[in-house]
């Protein structure tokens, strides 16, 4: 069954709801009309060292904070599908699509997975790999170490916390990789697993996320 039939399928069960205010929306819908209209672009110029270039969909504010809070709560499943339908967007838009072999989530720790159940970076990534039809690879890049949580830190404390926390395998060796997460704070996390994927010989590293802070504070 193709994947609109099985969601328009499924809307007659499980109606769509707007992932910012919980209102009914259509099957195909990402948000409602006024949450949507409420959402602020992303439109800064922020660069992630080692990586070709830093997309991200929105700046994430009090508008978009619901949304981001049920994609990692897995309650709501349109979270990923509104999130992910406008970063795949820019990312057409801007052509980095055409520049990508392979989309690589931001991994969890295994730990840290096992508690919550799922990767909300991995969801995103799934996204981006249907609709921009790329194939995601969520295997090639592993988080070994357990961190301490990022939040609280300055940029200088999450850089410490990171280091040498991620390892990318061979395999993207020669690959043009999208590099995806949810949302981008300081840039540590991204900078740190764009080193651990150009360490394992991939050709490029692109940066996306959902939202990206204004402030280098959470
Ligand atoms: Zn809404």
């Amino acid at each position: 069954m193709g994947y609109l039939l099985k969601r328009k399928l499924l809307h007659i069960f499980f109606p769509n709801r707007c992932p910012v205010c919980g209102e009914l929306i259509g099957a195909m819908e990402r948000f409602c009309v006024s949450c949507a209209e409420r959402l602020t672009p992303y439109e800064g110029s922020f660069r992630i060292e080692g990586a070709e270039s830093f997309t991200a969909a929105f700046v994430y504010d009090d508008a978009v904070k619901p949304a981001v809070f049920l994609l990692k709560d897995g309650i709501c499943g349109n979270a990923a599908y509104a999130l992910g339908g406008e970063l795949a967007d820019r990312l057409k838009a801007e052509g980095a699509s055409k520049d990508t072999d392979v989309i690589v989530p931001a991994p969890m720790h295994s730990k840290d997975i096992r508690r919550r159940g799922f990767n909300q970076s991995a969801l995103i990534a799934k996204e981006l790999g249907r609709l921009l039809d790329i194939p995601v690879d969520t295997k090639s890049v592993v988080k070994i170490r357990h961190t301490h949580t990022q939040k609280g830190l300055g940029k200088g404390g999450r850089a410490v916390n990171l280091r040498s926390a991620f390892t990318a395998s061979p395999t993207l060796k020669g690959k043009r990789v999208l590099l995806v997460d949810d949302i981008c704070t300081t840039g540590s996390t991204l900078r740190e697993i764009t080193s651990a994927i150009r360490k394992a010989g991939a050709a490029s590293v692109r940066c996306a996320c959902c939202c990206k802070t204004n402030s280098h504070r959470d």
